[in-house]
């Protein structure tokens, strides 16, 4: 049976004018145990009907807050109870759930490619890749509409100059004026990014129409099928 938490909601900020993240810690003395990539189900009830929505853990194991971000839906369930929840509120969720996480025991030189809320598993990896030190070669592909939907920019552009390793670019589908940056769908960038090399794992996390066609463009440049890592 899946493990259920309960999580007490410690902050919550607005990354994005349509995405929000939400801080939490654990109630009691569990904490929640998960793997980098990993996602939890939030459990509530709204109009007298159960809702379980999946929202994956944005932050690393390693840091004091468990974080999810997620994307305003005007009208939808999810979006109606997360944006009503104030500091203090406490939360159910179940798991950690999911197959997504980083390939062990010793990770490899990896490729990251996310579009919209598929960053956040992406995050909680780098996060943790990070955090545990050493060299490793890591490039991320993020795809978002326009500048204002990129969350976390800051903290990749700033790893990126601190890190020779890691390689960081950004891809909008319909960005803003004044944007010099790639444009297009991370797919179309990702066969340029991705020349393939033997021994690295690729890592994708956003919408499904994204995952299926960057696995084609992958296996397509050369990746081996076994080294792709994805969430069905
Ligand atoms: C593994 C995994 C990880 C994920 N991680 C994230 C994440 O980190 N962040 C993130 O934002 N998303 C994430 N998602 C996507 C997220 O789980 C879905 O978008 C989720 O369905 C959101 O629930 P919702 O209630 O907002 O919308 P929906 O699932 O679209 O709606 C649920 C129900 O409400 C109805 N409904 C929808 N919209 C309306 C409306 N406007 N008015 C009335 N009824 C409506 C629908 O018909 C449906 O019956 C993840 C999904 C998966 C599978």
């Amino acid at each position: 049976m899946t493990p259920s938490h309960e999580l007490e909601l410690v902050r919550y900020r607005d990354l994005s004018p349509r995405i929000r993240s939400f801080e939490c810690r654990s109630v009691g003395r569990a904490r929640l145990e998960f793997e980098p990539g990993q996602y939890v189900s939030i459990e509530f009830t709204l109009d007298g009907a159960p809702c379980s929505p999946c929202y994956s853990l944005a932050s690393s194991p390693g840091d004091d807050m468990v974080e999810i971000v997620a994307r305003y839906n005007e009208g939808a369930p999810a979006t109606r109870y997360l944006w009503g929840l104030r500091a203090g509120h406490r939360l159910r969720v179940a798991g950690p759930l999911g197959a997504l996480r980083l390939r062990g025991p010793e990770p490899r030189a990896s490729l990251f490619v996310a579009n919209g809320t598929g960053i956040a598993p992406i995050r909680s990896m780098i996060r943790w890749l990070v955090a545990r030190g050493g060299a490793l070669a890591m490039t991320l592909l993020y795809g978002a509409r326009d500048q204002t939907d990129l969350i976390y920019d800051a903290e990749f552009v700033e790893l990126a100059r601190q890190k020779r390793d890691f390689v960081y670019k950004v891809v909008l589908t319909r960005p803003l004026s004044g944007w010099t940056g790639a444009q297009g769908r991370v797919q179309e960038h990702a066969a340029r990014v991705a020349s393939a090399r033997s021994g690295v794992d690729a890592y994708l996390a956003g919408s499904p129409a994204m995952v299926e066609d960057l696995r084609r463009v992958l296996e397509a440049a050369g990746f081996d099928p076994g080294s792709i890592y994805f969430e069905k």
